[in-house]
């Protein structure tokens, strides 16, 4: 429930970087993409990200695709219209999500979100690299016209803290749903687990509100269930970089989450090509016997969840989707 696809080309050179950029942790653990072969010669496209998956038993993948910032309107719209041709030929594989350029005009953008309606049920927004304050009230008309239509709110989450002003916390997150999600109850998610970052408030908020999700892509819960017992007692230090998607210093979050708001609520999620399917599969099988999750729990996080986020958001997937098939 939590892949990127992107085409050959410079795209794929800026994400292979990317991610051999990483290196390893702190305390000397490699970054699970590295673990996971060779990345160098490696694409990034839909093909790639099917082969990779069904090698490792996943069936399905949900595509969030992100405008950087600045990328101009027709861009925006080769984007989309490329997601949503992928979506076409491998349906019952793979579904999507949109993309919009948050400083788009409003013409502009309401010409965007028509035809995400008609090809997506969902936008996903990556404040950091598109580059916009969540709670900026010039984004409140963008917010409402997606409400308006009926279209989930997928968000990335994380806090750089040198880039403060693009924070994506559960804070903001509270603020977004109240004032244009909960009325409707509409369906939305919050990536790597919300940033990890929970007080008994927000875990008292998403208990009250069924319909907002959690997914594990790139998250230190995951990291944690196969690195566990190296990593156990011992705090592990933090040089800046990591906060982006790890709150380090709070590796027990998801016995809380877990233990609040039950399986239902949370996705399976690789973020393919960020992180190695193998490890990520892995992973979800240790954390499953660490949180000792029953046969039903499993299946609810490895396919039901994303079956019940599809039906309220309206989708309708092919019968492929009614198999227990995991989706990443
Ligand atoms: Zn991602």
């Amino acid at each position: 429930m939590h892949v990127h696809v992107y085409r050959p080309g410079k795209q794929t050179t800026a994400v292979r970087e990317k991610i051999l950029s990483r290196g390893s942790l702190p305390d000397g653990i490699a970054v699970p993409s590295i673990l996971n072969g060779d990345i160098v010669n490696q694409g990034f496209g839909p093909e790639e990200f099917l082969q990779n998956a069904i090698a490792n038993g996943v069936a399905q993948g949900l595509l969030l695709p992100v405008a950087p910032f600045g990328t101009r309107p027709e861009v925006v719209r080769k984007y989309n219209q490329w997601h949503a041709e992928i979506q076409t030929t491998r349906r019952g594989e793979l579904i999507s999500l949109g993309t919009i350029n948050p400083f788009m005009s409003e013409k502009a953008a309401a010409a965007e979100l028509d035809f995400i309606r008609e090809n997506f049920i969902g936008v996903k927004f990556h404040s950091f690299l598109q580059g916009f304050n969540p709670l900026a009230p010039e984004l409140g008309s963008l917010f409402e016209e997606i409400s308006a239509r009926n279209l989930s709110m997928f968000w990335h989450t994380g806090a750089p803290e040198i880039y403060a002003r693009t924070n994506t916390l559960p804070e903001h997150l509270v603020k977004i749903y109240d004032a244009y999600c909960a009325k409707d109850n509409l369906a939305t998610v919050w990536a790597h687990l919300g940033a990890q970052r929970f007080g008994d408030y927000f875990l008292d908020y998403l208990a009250e509100h069924e319909n907002i999700f959690l997914d594990f892509a790139y998250t230190y819960a995951l990291d944690y269930a196969v690195y566990g017992t190296e990593l156990e007692g011992k705090p592990v230090e933090h040089d800046g970089r990591w906060d982006f998607y790890f709150d380090l210093t709070n590796p027990r979050y998801l016995d809380k989450l877990l233990k609040k708001l039950g399986p239902k609520r949370f996705f399976m999620g690789s973020d393919y090509p960020y992180t190695s399917m193998v490890v990520m599969m892995r992973a979800v099988n240790r954390m499953f016997e660490v949180h000792e999750l029953n046969s039903e729990e499993r299946n609810a996080i490895l396919s039901g969840n994303a079956r019940r986020f599809f039906s309220l958001m309206g989708e309708i997937q092919p019968d492929k989707s009614e198999l227990l098939s995991p989706f990443c």
